[in-house]
């Protein structure tokens, strides 16, 4: 089931997609009353909307961001896939530490979510280095707390897509990785939430990002170094995951600074983020 947040003549909707590509708005006025909806109400929610007929088709509306003003920061994995861990650290060896032997956390600030098509501001002004990261995020339906591993899908509704944007010269120069990280635009998101059902758990989709129709990031999901249960597990022995929680699991190799020489963003770039089965995350710098 894709659940999408949309406009219609000036008015906000959380929607499903029924048959045909139709929507059907659903009872909820944002997309995070949906996720902290009671688990039991919500699964009812969605299936009296499933067998209603659909009002509306993808191309009469606009396509926000899923979850348009995330409740709290984006919990990120940084170098969380074995190729790209080499190619960060190959480009700054001690901003990038290697062999940690432990999943790097970060949080990424997402005051207002791009949707497809909105752009993603460069902040050239402060900027030099702008890069791009397509990452298969996690979006929790149930407060999760001291979880065990063999347990982790539960506390999943669903996938999309982030585009974890990153100032380089930001993450870099600071010590911590927030601000670079952290900028208005800097966490598109899209184009909706796939429940999980949809796939095997952990997904093991094809995720891939082009740059200008470029091919840069060609990888599969399930190649994660820490696996989604595992950092619902860990992260939950100590801090609970709320209901609405989104967890981005980091990028795989090809990434703009993994080049040589850096391939940065520049105004005018578009970006196509995609992951099988979620769809199509297409931005333009400006
Ligand atoms: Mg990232």
């Amino acid at each position: 089931m894709k659940l999408y947040t949309v406009t219609h003549q000036g008015k906000t909707l959380v929607c499903l997609e029924g048959a045909g590509g139709t929507l059907i708005p659903l009872p909820y006025e944002t997309m995070n009353q949906l996720l902290r909806d009671d688990p039991d109400h919500r699964a009812q929610v969605l299936a009296q909307g499933a067998s209603a007929p659909g009002e509306l088709s993808l191309d009469q509306v606009r396509v926000l961001a899923p979850i348009p003003e995330p409740m709290q920061d984006v919990i990120c994995l940084g170098m969380n896939y074995q190729k790209h861990k080499a190619e960060a650290e190959q480009f700054d060896a001690q901003a990038f530490t290697r062999d940690r032997g432990n999943a790097v956390y970060f949080s990424k600030r997402a005051t207002h979510c791009p949707g497809p098509g909105d752009p993603i501001p460069g902040h050239f002004d402060i900027v030099d280095s702008l890069d791009y990261e397509t990452e298969l995020a996690v979006v929790l339906g149930k407060d999760a707390w001291q979880v065990a591993e063999e347990d982790a899908f539960d506390y999943v509704l669903g996938y999309t897509i982030v585009n974890d944007v990153s100032a380089r010269n930001l993450q870099t120069g600071h010590k911590q990785w927030y601000m670079g990280k952290g900028l208005d635009g800097f966490t598109p998101m899209g184009p909706c939430i796939v429940t999980k059902d949809e796939f095997a758990q952990p997904p093991a989709q094809a995720i891939r990002t082009w740059i200008n129709g470029e091919l840069r990031q060609d990888a599969v999901t399930d190649e994660l170094i820490f696996g989604i249960a595992y950092v619902i597990h860990e992260l939950s022995q100590g801090m609970t995951l709320k209901a609405g929680t989104i967890i981005a699991t980091g990028t795989p190799a090809g990434v703009g600074m993994g080049f040589d020489p850096p391939k940065f963003l520049n105004p005018g770039d578009l970006v196509r983020c995609e992951i099988e089965g979620i769809g199509v995350l297409e931005n333009r710098v400006e």
